[in-house]
């Protein structure tokens, strides 16, 4: 097969959703056009802004940086990383490894904040305290929780994350089987709120085989282990799912974006103030309710104390 661009054989990917066949050149620069034009597209950025992103070292948050960086060496955005230590054994320790070494190689600012720090626990304690819920939740909730206290002292105007196509996808059909419809309604390219820093998901329509496939081509830096959590995830298993009916139905995961997207409209409508975020009565953070996920999940276990709070309030 010859490259659907340039007409090259050397074809390094068959996009099965679109018909394309694309060379190595051809791919790296439609991966990076793609992204840009969805920044502009969703406006995820505007000039000037102070731009963290959320680095763990993986491939996707790897391949942000590297894009964004397009953007910062043109004088367009201001860039900075952020990277948390959950304290999930040598995992964690190699990733922010690779994460420090990206940073260092493009001359970027990075801040390294960690559970044991904010929290006083680790992931791996949780868990070996047996606790009622998987290690993705806390995980996740305790990482945003940290992430949005940190953004907002170092004056960020955006928190980039490395979400890709089949994670968003993922988290919509597991809120869907949930019944979450309050979360349902938060999950789009930008997470805006007045009164904290927005999140943006520059790789919101990049399935993930492209980002595995974009770090290969262009040889970045990347921690490609799996967490040791991750196999006992929800997540994982909606991931296996989705992965097999891609495979008969090759534009499933953008069909159910867009789906998403119209069916987000319509119940933002019905819903009208409902989804809106206020701010935690314990921390200040963004929470739904009074307590905000995080500080719920501390109390579950035992481990909400005033201490914490208030040292970093
Ligand atoms: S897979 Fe789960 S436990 Fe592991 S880093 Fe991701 S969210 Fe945390
Ligand atoms: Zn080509
Ligand atoms: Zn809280």
């Amino acid at each position: 097969m010859l490259c659907t661009k340039c007409g090259s054989r050397n074809v390094i990917i068959h996009r099965r959703y679109s018909g394309q066949y694309l060379c190595k050149e051809c791919f790296i620069k439609a991966i990076q056009k793609k992204v840009l034009k969805d920044i502009k597209k969703y406006k995820l950025i505007k000039k000037s802004d102070k731009v963290l992103v959320a680095l763990s070292g993986g491939k996707d948050s790897t391949t942000v940086i590297d894009i964004l960086s397009i953007l910062a060496e043109r004088n367009i955005i201001e860039l900075e990383v952020i990277t948390i230590d959950e304290g999930i054994g040598d995992y964690r320790k190699k990733g922010i490894q690779y994460a420090s070494k990206t940073c260092k190689e493009l001359g970027i600012p990075q801040h390294i904040f960690s559970f044991k720090k904010h929290f006083k626990v680790t992931i791996d304690e949780i868990m070996a305290s047996k606790p009622p819920r998987k290690a993705c939740t806390y995980c996740g909730v305790l990482r945003r929780w940290i992430i949005n206290k940190e953004a907002e002292k170092l004056g960020a105007d955006k928190i980039a994350t490395g979400h890709n196509l089949d994670d968003e996808v993922q988290a919509i059909v597991m809120n869907y089987l949930e019944g979450n419809i309050e979360n349902l309604i938060r999950i789009g390219p930008t997470t805006y709120s007045q009164k904290f820093v927005t999140k943006i998901k520059p790789l919101r329509e990049i399935p993930e085989e492209e980002v595995t496939a974009y770090v290969m081509a262009k040889g970045l830096n990347v921690h490609l282990e799996e967490c040791p959590y991750r196999k006992t995830s929800f997540r994982k298993k909606i991931g296996t799912i989705l992965t097999k009916l891609s495979e008969d139905h090759p534009t499933i995961l953008y069909s159910t974006l867009r789906g998403h997207e119209k069916i987000r409209k319509a119940l933002k409508k019905e819903l009208e103030g409902e989804s809106i975020l206020r701010a935690c009565i314990r921390c200040g953070q963004p929470a739904a309710r009074d307590l905000c996920r995080a500080c719920t999940l501390l109390n579950e276990i035992g481990r909400l104390e005033d201490e914490i709070h208030s040292n970093n309030r």
